[in-house]
C-alpha cells in the first residue's frame, strides 16, 4: 500500500482547560479529498492548524508522506512548506492588502525559489487563468476585487508550487451564496486535474456532498463517524451525523418533501467539560443509560460497513434519531 499523504494518530490539542481536539487520527491518500465536518466547536479548525504546524500540538503524531512532521524545527520543516498550502476562509484578511495579485500569488516560488526570477510573472499569469482569473488581473491590488476573485487568488497561491496536500477551511462560507458554487466546482476541477490530496474542513455536509471522497464527522474533539461520501449520505449511522444531515438542504424537491428534520436539543457542551460517556448523549434522542457512563468506540459494526462511535451500531443495531425527536 502507497504511504498516506497525510497521517495523523491519536491528536490532541488542549488549550489549557480547553479539550479542543481529543485524539483524533485519520489518514488522506494521494489524490484523495477528506471532508472533516462538524458544528463550530467540534475542534476541526484547530486539526487544521495542527497539520500546518500553525500551533504546537499537546500530543499525538502527523506525518506528511511518511516524514513525523510532529515535533520538526521551524528549519527542518521549510523544505516541506512546498508541499501543503492553506485555503482560508476569509479571502480578504488572508491577502496582504498592500502588495498586488501578482506579488500575492508568486511569493511562494520566490520564497522557494521554485523558478528563476524572470519566470515568476509568466508563471503567475499561467495560474490566474488556471483558476479563472484575467492574467491582467496581476497589477490590481486585494480591494479592487470581489469576495469570489479573492477567492481564486487564495486558491492561485495556494496550488502555485503544485502541493501535495491543501488544506482548505471553510472556503466559500464566507462567500455569497450565489459564489460559492462557482468557487466549489472551481475547488473541484483543480482537484482532479493537479491531483492534490485535500483536508475540506467544514460545518456544512451539503457542501462536501460532491466534492469529497470520504467524510469524518467531529463532535467535541472526536471523530464520531466516517466513510466513503456516498455511503454515509446513503446510510448515516451515528444519530449526530443523521441530523446534520437532515439540516442539509437537498436539490430535489421530493426527496425534500420526505425528510424528516431532526431538531437536537441544546447546545454543543463546552469542549472544557465534556459530557461522559458518549459526548453527544447531552442532546442525543436515543440516549440509553449506558451512554452516560460508557465512551463508545469509533468501530466498524459486526456486519461489516463504516465506522460510527454509538453503542446502537457496535451493537449492529441501525439508530433511527428521526423516529425517535
Ligand atoms: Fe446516542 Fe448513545 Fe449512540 Fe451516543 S452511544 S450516539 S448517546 S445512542
Amino acid at each position: 500500500m502507497t504511504e498516506p499523504v497525510l497521517k495523523i494518530d491519536d491528536l490532541v490539542m488542549h488549550y489549557g482547560q480547553v479539550r479542543a481536539v481529543d485524539g483524533l487520527s485519520l489518514e488522506i491518500g494521494k489524490g484523495e479529498v477528506l471532508g472533516l465536518v462538524g458544528e463550530s466547536g467540534s475542534g476541526k479548525s484547530t486539526v487544521g492548524k495542527c497539520v500546518l504546524r500553525l500551533i504546537e500540538p499537546t500530543s499525538g503524531r502527523i506525518s506528511l508522506s511518511g516524514t513525523d512532521i510532529t515535533h520538526l524545527s521551524r528549519r527542518s520543516m521549510r523544505p516541506l512548506r512546498r508541499d501543503v498550502h492553506m485555503v482560508f476562509q476569509d479571502p480578504f484578511s488572508s491577502l496582504n492588502p498592500r502588495f498586488t495579485i501578482e506579488q500575492i500569488v508568486g511569493e511562494p516560488l520566490i520564497h522557494h525559489k521554485a523558478v528563476a526570477r524572470r519566470e515568476v510573472s509568466r508563471r503567475v499569469a499561467q495560474m490566474l487563468e488556471q483558476v479563472g482569473l484575467r492574467p491582467e488581473m496581476a497589477t490590481r491590488f486585494p480591494h479592487e476585487l470581489s469576495g469570489g476573485q479573492r477567492q481564486r487568488v487564495g486558491l492561485a497561491r495556494a496550488l502555485i508550487l503544485n502541493p501535495k496536500l491543501v488544506v482548505a477551511d471553510e472556503p466559500v462560507s464566507a462567500l455569497d451564496v450565489s459564489v460559492q458554487a462557482s468557487v466549489l466546482n472551481l475547488i473541484t476541477d483543480l482537484q482532479r486535474e493537479l491531483g492534490f490530496s485535500c483536508l475540506f474542513i467544514t460545518h456544512d455536509l451539503s457542501v462536501v456532498e460532491f466534492l469529497a471522497d470520504r467524510i469524518a464527522v467531529m463532535y467535541l474533539g472526536r471523530i464520531v463517524e466516517s466513510g466513503p461520501t456516498a455511503r454515509l449520505f446513503a446510510e448515516p449511522r451515528h444519530p449526530y451525523t443523521q441530523a446534520l444531515l437532515s439540516a442539509a438542504p437537498v436539490a430535489d424537491p421530493a426527496r425534500q418533501r420526505e425528510r424528516r428534520r431532526i431538531v437536537l436539543g441544546g447546545d454543543v457542551p463546552s469542549p472544557v467539560d465534556p459530557p461522559s460517556g458518549c459526548r453527544f448523549h447531552t442532546r442525543c434522542p436515543l440516549a440509553f443509560d449506558e451512554c452516560r457512563t460508557r465512551e463508545p468506540e469509533l468501530a466498524d459494526p459486526r456486519t461489516g460497513g463504516h465506522p460510527a462511535a454509538c453503542h446502537l451500531v457496535t451493537a449492529d443495531r441501525l439508530p433511527d434519531a428521526a423516529a425517535a425527536s
